[in-house]
């Protein structure tokens, strides 16, 4: 779609309005020239972008991913420093008690529903995968507790396998204010961006808008003015 100059800055504003949410129409912003911009600025501010949930195998990965869900990294860090300390294998996870696990957890929040996550997946993983964790998008969804953002998180980190795009509250928003997606849905954003994002990006991409979301676009006062993106972006939101 033709960009159409805006009045304000030189940034590639699109011919039609952006307030078009939950349309399935692809958004204006996804022109490939400007989606292939907008990634080398990525690359560029964000060379080494990667998962900082701490973890020194797939499955704790998946644990941890479970337990950011609603909870900051850095806090899942904080509990899970101990954590797997105690519990070292998906058996011990499958074995523990309930209710010392939940005060375990309690920090990161939905304390119940997590433990019944974290032993229900390492149930399944010792039941049905031999103790280990799948590496099929289909096989990782079948565990307890598991959505394609944590099931694109630990394929994507622990396995270097890209089955699809990690869409946190950071990509939903990010791809929404860079005009990437105009649905709210994260399932539907992320069929937005597998469309325009080049597979072999996936993985890094998912990352860096994280990390960018997490340090400069942040959901209230995006410190646009420290944005190497803020040319290519006519977010309603920009703060310059
Ligand atoms: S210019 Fe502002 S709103 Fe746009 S991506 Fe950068 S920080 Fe976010």
């Amino acid at each position: 779609m033709t960009p159409k100059k805006t009045n304000k800055r030189k940034t590639s504003k699109p011919a039609k309005s952006t307030k078009a949410r939950g349309k399935t129409a692809r958004a204006a912003g996804t022109n490939p020239k400007r989606v292939a911009a907008i990634l080398a600025k990525l690359d560029e501010a964000y060379p080494n972008a990667t998962c900082e949930l701490k973890h020194e195998n797939a499955f704790q990965l998946l644990i941890s991913t479970i337990l950011s869900a609603q909870c900051t990294d850095v806090r899942v860090n904080q509990v899970t420093a101990t954590l797997y300390k105690k519990y070292t294998s998906p058996e011990a996870f499958a074995h523990a008690n309930p209710r010392e696990l939940e005060l375990e957890i309690r920090p990161t929040g939905f304390f119940r529903n997590k433990t019944k996550s974290v032993m229900g997946a390492s149930k399944a993983i010792l039941e049905k995968f031999g103790g280990q964790v799948p590496r099929t998008m289909e096989e990782i969804l079948t565990l307890p507790g598991v959505a394609r953002k944590t099931a694109n998180v630990v394929l994507g980190t622990a396995f270097g396998i890209a089955s699809g795009i990690v869409v946190d509250t950071h990509v939903q928003r990010l791809a929404n204010r860079l005009d990437l997606s105009r649905n709210e849905d994260p399932k539907k954003i992320e069929q937005d961006l597998m469309q325009i994002i080049p597979r072999e990006k996936w993985i890094q991409f998912s990352h860096q808008l994280i990390w960018h979301g997490r340090r400069v676009c942040a959901a209230r006062k995006p410190k646009c003015a420290e944005c190497n993106l803020e040319k290519l972006c006519y977010s309603k939101d920009k703060t310059v």
